[in-house]
């Protein structure tokens, strides 16, 4: 008969997923080790209090008995989109890791139907998923920073929840940095902003397109005009890393903006007066949070693509 683990393992392999399991008590490691980038100023306060903020490190009191965090890897493919603007065809890219709901409920459909039918009980958890992927050695650094999951690369979604069953397997350990980092430098070669130092594993993160382009202060003039390389986020370290080479896929389906759709996010419109189908778009997209971005990251790419025509 298949323990909890064994059937969990074998729900996953079905969707080609990969988890491991680690016990509460390293929360507060995990937040200490978040702390220390900050106070040794590898992050900056401002980019810490944007994107580490919202963690927490212990679980919801919902579930005030949890005693194991789960830390799955899913594979995730690029979605392409296009834009139809003034007659001309515009397409783009989302990169993995921005479309969660689906995951994120399959995940959980999981979890909840293989403990819940054992009598235990599950709850997202809000923590840091990279870091807690390569503390728990589901997965190690790239130079860039990202996540590979072992056999799955990096274009992978991270899912994290808690539950009260008690895994009897700790994966806590030291983070690592990928063996084929050592001899390669091509995520640093292919980075627009230079952002992936030699001198240390941490990258300068307030300097990563990514960074600039989910925040909404204008580009600085350390972003390359023509860097711009996706609707929110950046590819090129993880386009070039060969560690990928045969993970990159993209989703079957593109999803197209027509004319009047593109007109109305270029438009800077108050979220509540978008039309409803684009709303349920963006929606689709898991893109509807991040909309105030959207017009002037559209528009560089327009700008971009137009001028290189
Ligand atoms: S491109 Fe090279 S250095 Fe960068 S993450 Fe991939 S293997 Fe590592
Ligand atoms: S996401 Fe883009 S800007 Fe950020 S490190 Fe990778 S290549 Fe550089």
């Amino acid at each position: 008969m298949q323990n909890i683990s064994e059937i969990l393992q074998s729900e996953f392999n079905k969707i080609n997923a990969k988890f491991k399991t680690i016990t509460i008590t390293h929360l507060p490691e995990l937040h200490t080790e978040l702390l220390t980038w900050l106070h040794d100023g590898l992050i900056s306060k401002k980019f810490y209090e944007q994107n580490y903020g919202q963690f927490i490190f212990h679980p919801p009191s919902t579930l005030p008995d949890a005693s194991s965090v789960v830390i799955i890897g899913i594979p995730q493919k690029v979605t392409r989109i296009e834009f139809f603007y003034n007659n001309i065809r515009y397409e783009t890219v989302i990169p993995p890791t921005y479309r969660f709901s689906q995951i994120r409920a399959t995940c959980k459909e999981i979890l909840t139907t293989v403990l819940g039918s054992k009598g235990y009980a599950v709850e997202r958890a809000i923590l840091p998923m990279k870091l807690l992927a390569v503390k728990s050695g589901l997965g190690k650094y790239g130079r860039n920073n990202i996540c590979y999951v072992d056999g799955l690369g990096s274009y992978t979604r991270l899912e994290t929840f808690y539950t009260n069953y008690s895994f009897p397997t700790d994966n806590w350990g030291e983070k690592q940095l990928m063996k084929a980092c050592t001899s390669c430098t091509l995520c640093r070669q292919a980075c627009p902003t230079h952002c992936i130092p030699d001198d240390r594993i941490l990258i300068h993160a307030d300097q990563c397109l990514t960074y600039f382009n989910e925040n909404l202060e204008e580009f600085p003039a350390s972003v390359p005009p023509d860097s711009h390389n996706a609707l929110i986020g950046c590819m090129y370290c993880q386009t070039v890393c060969p560690q990928n080479k045969k993970h990159f896929t993209y989703e079957p389906v593109t999803i197209t903006f027509t004319e009047e759709e593109t007109t109305c996010l270029l438009e800077n419109l108050p979220r509540e007066n978008l039309p409803e189908n684009l709303i349920k778009k963006l929606k689709n997209l898991d893109l509807f949070e991040d909309y105030l971005e959207l017009p002037r990251n559209l528009r560089v790419l327009l700008n971009k693509q137009h001028n290189s025509s």
